[in-house]
């Protein structure tokens, strides 16, 4: 999902292996899981800034510039340290493996009775989720700290500027959340999360983070899959059963073929005449 790690330990593992930043996360990121780890290793404030300043040189090699990274490294670890003081919660490392969305939550979006409001309701659900995992918040409220133009490029409705605002009113007007500011990135209150968070066998479990919203539209019935295609795995809509890959891939894969056909035809040529020589 845009904007969220949920798999803290193996990212952490990769970047420590040749100190470089795995493909789609962020510098500052590694430097929050750095924190963490160091934190859990039982090393004072000032010891996790060098270490991670050290960390840093290995990673961007000339590119280290000190004034810079000093700056960014000290506000990350500072603030770390001042929230686990303040707040008081358990440092450990976030590991999501899945996330249960119940039948009742699933039929209380469904009433939205709008595609678009529909999955940006679920996928707001699944950030509050998360969030609650992350944070070990054991009250019943459902929050979401992400923008509306992360939540709408990953519910996929395609929606840009003002428009994402006003589908989040619509959203506001029917009650499912409540906020004070959605013009910033801000926190957002959802009303539609269940009260009591008890595992049932009918749960919509998601494993499976890489477009999740397609996993409500397959809930809803419609037709997805994943593409077929080498290091694809793009979603792609099954219209018929036939249907394998996406239209990248087809694409890809038609010109091979054309390619094996010229190939193929050029090597009867090439026999025939050979052939009609000896015939000779
Ligand atoms: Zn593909």
């Amino acid at each position: 999902m845009l904007d969220e790690i949920l798999n803290e330990t193996e990212i952490l593992k990769e970047y420590k292996q040749n100190h470089r930043i795995p493909e789609k996360i962020k510098i500052t990121d590694i430097i929050y899981l750095l924190t963490k780890d160091y934190c859990l290793q039982n090393k004072e404030r000032k010891e996790v800034y060098k270490l991670i300043m050290e960390d840093l040189k290995k990673t961007l090699g000339n590119k280290f510039i000190y004034t810079k990274w000093n700056k960014t490294v000290k506000g990350i670890v500072n603030r770390f340290y001042r929230d686990k003081s303040i707040y008081k919660f358990e440092v450990k490392m976030n590991d999501i493996n899945e996330i249960r969305i119940s039948q009742n939550e699933l039929q209380t979006i469904r009433q939205l009775d709008n595609l678009v409001l529909e999955k940006i309701a679920f996928i707001m659900l699944v950030y509050a989720k998360i969030s609650k995992m992350q944070m070990q918040r054991e009250n019943n409220d459902y929050w979401v700290n992400k923008s509306c133009s992360v939540i709408c490029r990953e519910a996929k409705v395609g929606l840009r500027g003002d428009k994402q605002k006003r589908i989040m009113n619509e959203l506001y007007k029917k009650e499912y959340i409540t906020t004070s500011n959605i013009n910033t990135k801000t926190n957002i209150k959802l009303n539609f999360g269940d009260k009591e968070s008890v595992k049932r066998e009918d749960d919509l479990i998601i494993i499976d983070f890489d477009g999740v919203v397609y996993q409500y539209l397959i809930y809803k019935g419609e037709k997805w899959k994943r593409c077929e295609g080498e290091n694809c795995e793009k979603w792609i809509r099954i219209k018929n059963n036939k249907a394998k890959y996406c239209l990248s891939c087809a694409k890809k894969n038609k010109k091979e073929q054309t390619k094996n056909v010229a190939r193929e035809s050029m090597r009867r040529l090439r026999n025939e005449r050979k052939n009609g020589v000896l015939r000779k």
